[in-house]
């Protein structure tokens, strides 16, 4: 039986999306690691105490958080992809204010508000600030799943506290095909939303493939234990070596949390999923539990520094564990 205290905090972990997880998986990690966490590796063309803003192509950038330093406007990472008839921003932020500077980022850098919103997944970092794109009259499209919309408009998981403005944004959004893609044409470019699953039943992949540019949300994570807490283990490795054949051609990835990963960054994080299903496997055969598993599991030294908790590591193998029993 589950006590009290571990089913509260599997609650809060839940209920804050991946903002608890990506604090509990820094608290533990050297000062070094930390600071290396969100190296840039492109150009930086704007910095704030919560997020970097970096050049990733022509008229493309990522936001690559940094809410270590304790600033939480923006908690996960994002972009903006801009055309000559529309401009993509990418997640909807943890706070309003997040939404909002991303948007001024754009009008900025581009001339334009943005003309569509792309939410990955419905996790609180992700999409509870979404509302503040509605600056100035601005209207932009917002685009989710099916899934990612239920979850919202439910209340739950997606927004600590609802604000109006939230409930606003999701009462009139563009859903995304369930199955294949959804372009959206910005004149001289077009991006690509592509449904898949592995982080959440949510999940948005968006490419722009002409840019050789993909923003994995939390598909993929950089130098941090992903989180499992809604994770199909099995659909999460089959999506990320998609993911990772593409970035082989070349193509620059944005993660959902950590710096921007090309190919090194990417073996590493197949590595770390790899190690991961081999001793799930193992432990699973041999008729452990998942927390023992999980305690004598330790990540390959081969793999490079990774911040990760126990709490992060159990609860992988928890996920394992639902799969490995279900045929
Ligand atoms: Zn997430």
């Amino acid at each position: 039986m589950t006590s009290p205290s571990a089913s509260r905090r599997e609650f809060l972990l839940t209920a804050t999306g991946c903002v608890a997880h990506v604090l509990l998986n820094a608290a533990c990690a050297p000062r070094h690691t930390r600071a290396r966490w969100t190296m840039p590796l492109n150009p930086t063309v704007t910095t704030m105490p919560f997020a970097r803003l970096d050049a990733v192509a022509t008229n493309a950038w990522a936001v690559v958080s940094t809410p270590l330093g304790g600033d939480r406007t923006t908690f996960a990472n994002g972009g903006i992809i801009a055309g000559r008839t529309g401009v993509v921003v990418i997640e909807g932020f943890y706070r309003e204010a997040g939404a909002q500077w991303l948007a001024q980022q754009a009008r900025a850098l581009t001339g334009r508000w943005p003309t569509h919103v792309v939410v990955s997944h419905y996790h609180v970092d992700h999409a509870s600030g979404v509302g503040g794109y509605a600056l100035d009259g601005a209207r932009p499209q917002l685009h989710v799943t099916e899934e990612t919309r239920a979850a919202a408009l439910g209340g739950t998981p997606v927004a600590p506290a609802r604000s109006e403005a939230l409930s606003r944004a999701f009462a009139d959004v563009v859903l995304t095909r369930t199955t294949g893609e959804t372009r959206l044409d910005l004149g001289d470019r077009t991006v690509t939303l592509e449904p898949v699953r592995g982080h959440t039943a949510s999940d948005l992949v968006v490419h722009e493939h002409d840019a050789a540019l993909t923003y994995s949300g939390d598909l993929v994570w950089n130098g941090m234990f992903p989180n499992y807490v809604d994770a199909r283990p099995r659909a999460l490795h089959a999506n990320v070596n998609r993911l990772v054949a593409l970035v082989s051609k070349r193509h620059l990835l944005v993660p959902g949390h950590g710096a921007v990963a090309d190919l090194a960054a990417m073996t590493r994080y197949r590595g770390l999923l790899d190690s991961l299903e081999q001793a799930a496997r193992t432990g699973f055969a041999a008729g452990r539990s998942p927390q023992e598993t999980a305690a004598a599991y330790v990540v390959p030294l081969s793999l490079g520094d990774w911040m990760a908790s126990k709490t992060s590591i159990e609860r992988a193998m928890g996920a394992w564990w639902r799969e490995l029993g279900t045929p």
